[in-house]
């Protein structure tokens, strides 16, 4: 049970958007979660709404354990994205902790920064609290088409006991998942490869609706 006193300091998130059913983005079916706020601003990024610290909406971890605690058992994860996750790393940590004590769900984190910037930079006690990681800054030149990862340099990593290694599981197979919004916007979860944006735009705006890709 969570309460206000066990919950520790950084009980508060800043996120721009929490989506669910998805299927792309990580393992099995998921919740996805995608933080507001990065310092990374990699050239190209097609989530560049989501770099302002400002944006968003700052939400209670007690209130976001609670509702996601509620739907667990019909999901096999949560997939943290952004915005860069770690640009908020004591919130995130704590979520983290929150989910494993409370729920069975695998945690899937998509970060720009790269394995070795999270260790040399104290946050590695997180990798005892999660199972997936994708690591490493969106690089033009090498973008992928794999609906994984943005490029071909990031890497995932799969976590036991705290201890990463690479791993070589394919969840390409749903490579989007669409949520539409009251006023219209299609809410689009996933990777896209070359070229894929202007083609999904295209056929969208033809059919009088505005994409948002996450
Ligand atoms: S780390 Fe992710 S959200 Fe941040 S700029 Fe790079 S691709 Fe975009």
């Amino acid at each position: 049970m969570i309460t206000e006193e066990n919950l520790p300091e950084h009980q508060f998130w800043r996120l721009n958007r929490i989506q669910y059913p998805v299927y792309s983005l990580g393992p099995g079916k998921r919740i996805g979660i995608w933080v507001q706020g990065c310092s990374l601003k990699c050239r190209n990024c097609i989530s560049s709404d989501l770099w302002n610290f400002n944006g968003g909406k700052e939400i209670s971890l007690q209130y976001l354990a609670a509702q996601i605690f509620n739907i667990s058992a019909s999901f096999d994860g949560i997939t943290v994205t952004g915005g860069e996750p770690f640009d908020q790393y004591f919130s995130l940590l704590n979520f983290c902790r929150i989910i494993k004590k409370l729920t069975d769900l695998n945690i899937m984190i998509y970060s720009g920064y790269t394995i070795e910037e999270i260790a040399d930079n104290q946050m590695s006690e997180i990798f005892s609290q999660i199972d997936f990681l994708m690591d490493g800054r969106f690089e033009t030149a090498q973008h992928s088409s794999d609906h994984m990862r943005g490029s071909r340099n990031q890497k995932f990593y799969v976590f036991h006991c705290g201890k990463p290694s690479f791993c070589s599981e394919d969840f390409s197979n749903a490579p989007w998942s669409v949520k539409t919004a009251e006023d219209g916007t299609v809410y689009l979860a996933g990777i896209p490869g070359p070229g894929e944006i202007s083609e999904i735009e295209l056929d969208l705006k033809k059919r009088g609706m505005r994409v948002e890709f996450q």
